[in-house]
């Protein structure tokens, strides 16, 4: 396995094309947990060569946010992509070329839920994984429905901009107790890691009124409230599949997602709600 600290090395390594055949990427930002791993295991079998990118993105990042503080393992993620057979870990230390000042915003999609709560995050988000997949020029991308919102926003952008690279979602790694695999867990002190276990109960317990016939989103959504054991919320909602805005009865495919923070730790998780 490769690791590339500088953008020339990758472009040297894509540019032996022949040699890579089908190349799959996978973006993170590192301190990978199992999630990131699952990510890994999808698309392995789907490309010939597959590549990690470790970056800590400071555009989707915004002012007060854990920028600074957030956790970094460059070696111990080196040695979890070995074991899933990555072939090209890029971990730049400088990503963006100077006087870098474009982005790429996605706009209604990007407006609600986390959106409405980090303003420029998901400009920060589509511009980071455009210049990606001009760099690695990727067949495969792959991203998590952890963050459901994030993954109809690329999905969105790819179309979009018409970049020739087919985007696949992969499905919510978990805890043992429920709670979403991140790397913002590691932020936790012990009594709120037990209580962070309520947003994914309070998230299956919706789906399963929903599943047992209640539709009406106002009921399903007071249900979900009165589980959540957290220090404030910064929303609850259901929203329709592919729009993502809001429903209030649940009369079609839909998504419950949640933000809330436990201490400083700011927690999302979602799950699918279809109806009886
Ligand atoms: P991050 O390093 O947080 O930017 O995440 C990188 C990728 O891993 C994104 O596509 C995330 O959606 C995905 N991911 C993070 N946590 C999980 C999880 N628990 N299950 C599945 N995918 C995840």
């Amino acid at each position: 396995m490769e690791c590339f600290r500088e953008n020339q090395q990758l472009s040297a390594w894509v540019g032996q094309r022949a040699q890579r055949g089908r190349i799959g990427l996978v973006p993170t930002m590192g301190f990978l947990h199992q999630g990131h791993t699952s990510l890994m295991a999808q698309l392995r079998p789907q490309v010939d060569s597959l590549m990690v990118s470790i970056f800590v993105n400071p555009l989707q990042f915004g002012e007060g946010e854990d920028l600074d503080r957030y956790p970094k393992s460059l070696e111990r993620d080196q040695e979890l992509c070995k074991v899933q057979g990555v072939d090209a870990v890029f971990a730049p230390e400088v990503f963006y070329p100077a006087g870098f000042q474009t982005s790429v915003a996605v706009h209604e999609l990007a407006q609600g839920l986390c959106g409405a709560r980090r303003p420029g995050h998901f400009d920060g988000v589509t511009t980071v994984v455009a210049r990606l997949f001009a760099l690695s020029r990727c067949d495969d991308a792959i991203f998590g429905e952890k963050d459901y919102q994030q993954l109809a926003v690329i999905r969105r952008m790819a179309g979009d901009l018409g970049f020739p690279v087919e985007i696949h979602g992969a499905p919510i790694v978990r805890e043992s107790d429920g709670l979403a695999c991140s790397s913002r867990n590691a932020y936790l002190s012990q009594s709120d890691r037990a209580r962070a276990a309520s947003l994914s109960r309070a998230l299956q317990y919706l789906a399963r009124s929903a599943q047992q016939g209640q539709r009406s989103v106002q009921v399903l959504r007071e249900q979900a409230l009165s589980m959540l054991d957290v220090d404030e919320l910064e929303y609850l909602e259901v929203v329709d599949t592919d729009t993502l805005q809001p429903l209030e009865q649940v009369d079609r495919s839909a998504r419950a997602l949640v933000a809330a923070r436990l201490g400083t730790t700011r927690l999302i998780d979602n799950c699918a709600v279809e109806g009886d």
